[in-house]
């Protein structure tokens, strides 16, 4: 059976400069939408991409880039940030590769572009008053 599943890649930094995500075309057959992607100042990478394929090949493929030391997470299907609970100590603005969050000025409150969101969910774990919330 055909299914779409969208993932997080995150690429330790020997991985970044290796085509290996071109292998899940040549090897398993499969498909792929690159999302989003982004290499951050110490050279690891993020992409999120939907990978399209039989079930099976889509399992096999994944576990290829799990061997080659890439961390791979489901995506969220939304990021909220609630206003209510935020604090602005600004804890998520270092943690977001895309700068989705990001501190405004001169009101120093931190802002929320979801337009810029790759749902990551980084900022979920760092926020300490649970103020970012991942949606399935
Ligand atoms: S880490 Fe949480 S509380 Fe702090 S600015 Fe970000 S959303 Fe607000
Ligand atoms: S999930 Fe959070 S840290 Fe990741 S891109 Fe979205 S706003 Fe930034």
């Amino acid at each position: 059976m055909i299914e779409t599943r969208k993932v997080v890649l995150h690429f330790p930094q020997m991985a970044v400069d290796r085509p290996i995500v071109c292998d899940l075309a040549l090897h398993f057959g499969l498909s792929f939408n690159i999302l989003r992607a982004s290499i951050s100042p110490h050279h690891e990478g993020l992409m999120v991409m939907e990978i399209i394929g039989e079930s099976e090949k889509n399992e096999e493929g994944l576990q290829y880039l799990r061997e080659r030391g890439v961390e791979i997470q489901p995506l969220s299907q939304d990021i909220k940030k609630v206003e209510e609970k935020c604090i602005h100590c600004g804890t998520c603005v270092g943690v977001c590769s895309t700068e989705a969050l990001f501190m405004e000025r001169p009101s120093f409150k931190v802002r929320y572009d979801e337009g810029k969101c790759i749902a990551c969910e980084l900022c979920v774990l760092a926020c300490p008053t649970h103020a970012m919330e991942a949606l399935f």
